[in-house]
């Protein structure tokens, strides 16, 4: 029977244990995958904890993203054998997902995995690699080019941060890294970053409008440090917004935005649309490289050990992504 991390609540509190399910037991949907690779999430751990309202139905599967191959499908796009990845669309919160050796989800869920990528390649990357695409793709988008200066990416340990410090360095954007871990500044350096900055300096609310500093910026934090970002981009600079590490509150004023023309951009990788995913993960594909893998994704947990690192990742203590197979046996 397929092993599966099983998410129930009893009392209020959430209970996460791995158990072996009937096949019979996963929800319905068109296409049935094994799952060869997911990943730990910011997400994933705060519902498997239970620290974050994530989860709206019980008992949960969670895991927001996965990839694998098809077991059996409904729909003739989708044959059994075929590499898939899947990210977001509620998998995780609503339906049944990645933390497990199958899924079934809806065939519009899924996308082909482009054949420069392995299904483990492909969770490496996983949702964080794909969200900082996404923020990538809209600095790119709105003009901000290598040559416009600094780009700053907050949470720079973190999945997206690495990832988002690696795809805009090969791009030949002078990156600079905020951490509060100053002690890793020489990996971040290895991924790609120009400079390292401790995080500190960004964290405490200051003025709504500060030196123009950036030229654009990948924020996973928000809070303080997202209005402090905004009030010290340059003036027509963008910055893409996709977490909330630090807070969800964004204590800012609108000077930026209507003084300096600044961008701030909201990015969403859970319902992007199918296209934009598809350009996302192309791109990825023929960017991103196995040293870069090794050295953002070093690690391979089996579903207990991933259990027993939601809360360390809570509180910022994983460098980098965690994968996590399913069928490894701790
Ligand atoms: P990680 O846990 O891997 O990284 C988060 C990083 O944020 C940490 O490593 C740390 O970096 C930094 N951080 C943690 N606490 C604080 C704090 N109090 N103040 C400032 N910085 C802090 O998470 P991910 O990179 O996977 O995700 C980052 C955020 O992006 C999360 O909020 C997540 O929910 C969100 N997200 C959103 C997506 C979307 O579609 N919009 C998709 C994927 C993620 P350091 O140690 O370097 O300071």
């Amino acid at each position: 029977m397929p092993r599966a991390i099983l998410l129930t609540q009893d009392g209020g509190a959430t209970h996460a244990q791995v158990t072996d399910l009937d096949e019979a037991h996963w929800p319905d949907a068109a296409v049935t995958v094994e799952v060869e690779y997911s990943t730990l999430n910011y997400k994933d751990a705060l519902a498997m904890t239970g620290r974050g309202p994530v989860v709206r139905t019980w008992p949960m599967v969670p895991g927001i993203d996965f990839a694998g191959r098809v077991k059996s499908s409904t729909d003739p796009r989708f044959v059994p054998g075929a590499p898939v990845v899947l990210n977001g669309w509620g998998v995780g919160e609503t339906r049944w997902g990645g933390l497990a050796a199958i899924a079934r989800v809806p065939a519009e869920y899924l996308i082909d995995l482009p054949p420069a990528l392995s299904t483990k390649d492909a969770m490496a990357i996983g949702t964080a690699g794909y969200t900082a695409m996404l923020c990538v793709q809209a600095l790119e988008k709105a003009g901000i080019r290598a040559d416009a200066g600094d780009v700053l990416v907050t949470g720079a340990n973190g999945g997206v941060g690495g990832f988002a410090i690696a795809l805009l360095a090969r791009r030949g954007y002078r990156v600079v890294a905020s951490t509060g871990r100053m002690e890793e500044a020489s990996h971040l350096l290895a991924v790609g970053a120009a400079e390292v900055i401790d995080r500190a300096t960004l964290s405490t609310l200051g003025k709504p409008l500060q030196k123009e500093r950036w030229a654009g910026a990948v924020d996973s934090v928000g809070g303080a440090t997202l209005a402090n970002v905004c009030a010290a981009t340059r003036y027509g600079g963008l910055v893409a917004a996709c977490g909330l590490a630090q807070s969800m509150d964004f204590p800012a004023s609108v000077a930026p935005f209507i003084l300096r023309g600044v961008t701030l951009a909201g990015i969403d990788s859970v319902m992007a649309p199918l296209a934009r995913r598809h350009l996302a993960w192309e791109a990825l594909a023929r960017e991103i490289d196995a040293d870069t893998l090794r050295l953002l994704c070093p690690r391979v947990l089996s579903l207990e050990d991933a259990i027993d690192a939601a809360s360390a990742l809570l509180d910022g203590q994983i460098r980098g992504r965690v994968m996590v197979d399913p069928n490894l046996v701790p």
